[in-house]
C-alpha cells in the first residue's frame, strides 16, 4: 500500500468512536478542485515518494493503539487502486479493528469480494455530479467499465446488509438544484445520502473558483434529495 499520510484519531466518521484514518496515494480522477494535486498527479507524487509510510511502521502504530481506537478508515485518495488493498484490510480486521472503505466506486469487485468476505464494516462512495456530465466534474472522460462498476456498486450495495453511504461534495457553478436531484434520483432508495460544501484551498487547478453555497442553498439541496433517498444530511 502507498500510504501517503496517516491521521492518528478522529471522531468525525463515527460519533462515539474513534477511527485512524488511512490516506493512500494515487487517483484515477483529476477534479480540478482537488485538495491534493501531490497525491492526485503523477509528477508531484514522485516528489513524495520518500515520504511515504512503510506499511510496518502503519500496523506497529495501529498495534500501539489497539486500546484507543476502534476503526480503521481506508480512504483518499482512491484506495481500490492499491494493488494490496484486500490484505491490508485483511490485516486491520483480524486484529479485531472494524474497517471503512472510501472508494470512488471504479472496482465493484473487489469491494463485493471484501464484502462477501466480512473484511469491510462501511462503505463510503463518492459521487461527483450527475451521470451525464461526470466526465467533466471529474477531469477525465472514464471508460464505460467505470460506469458500469458505479452501478453494480450501487445495486450491491442496496442489496447489502453492510452500512455504506453516497456523498457528494457540492460546489458553487459545478452543482445546480437539478444536479443533486440527478444524483439523488440515481442513487434512490440509497441508507444515507450526505451532502457537503465545498471549501477552497490547494487545488489542483490553482485558478479554481469558489464561494460556499449558503446554509439556506444547502437546506434546500437537502429537501430535494430527501424525497429520493432513506436519510440526507449535510455534513459539515
Ligand atoms: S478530489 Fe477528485 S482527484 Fe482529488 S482525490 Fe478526490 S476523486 Fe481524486
Amino acid at each position: 500500500m502507498k500510504i501517503a499520510w496517516i491521521q492518528q484519531s478522529t471522531m468525525i466518521d463515527y460519533p462515539g468512536k474513534i477511527a485512524c484514518v488511512v490516506f493512500t496515494q494515487w487517483c484515477n480522477f483529476r477534479c480540478n478542485f482537488c485538495h491534493n494535486p501531490e497525491c492526485v498527479l503523477p509528477e508531484k507524487m514522485m516528489l513524495f515518494q520518500n515520504d511515504l509510510i512503510p506499511e510496518d511502521a502503519f500496523f506497529n502504530f495501529l498495534r500501539a493503539r489497539k486500546w484507543l481506537l476502534d476503526w480503521v478508515s481506508i480512504c483518499w485518495w482512491e484506495p481500490t487502486l492499491q494493488q494490496d488493498l484486500y490484505d491490508f484490510a485483511k490485516r486491520c480486521k483480524e486484529m479485531w479493528f472494524f474497517v471503512k472503505l472510501d472508494t470512488n466506486g471504479r472496482d465493484y469487485q473487489l469491494v463485493k469480494r471484501m464484502i462477501q468476505d466480512k473484511i469491510l464494516d462501511y462503505v463510503a462512495v463518492d459521487l461527483k455530479h450527475s451521470m451525464h456530465c461526470y466526465g467533466d466534474a471529474v477531469g477525465l472522460e472514464q471508460p464505460t467499465e467505470f460506469y458500469l462498476s458505479f452501478q453494480k456498486l450501487l445495486q450491491i450495495l442496496l442489496e447489502s446488509k453492510i452500512d455504506y453511504e453516497y456523498r457528494t461534495t457540492v460546489a458553487k457553478w459545478l452543482h445546480t438544484l437539478d444536479d443533486v436531484e440527478n444524483m439523488a434520483v440515481y442513487i434512490r432508495g440509497a441508507k444515507h445520502y450526505y451532502l457537503q460544501n465545498y471549501i477552497g484551498g490547494n487545488t489542483l487547478d490553482p485558478d479554481f473558483w469558489w464561494t460556499p453555497f449558503s446554509e439556506e442553498e444547502l437546506e434546500e439541496f437537502k429537501k430535494i434529495a430527501e424525497r429520493y433517498v432513506q436519510h440526507c444530511e449535510i455534513r459539515m
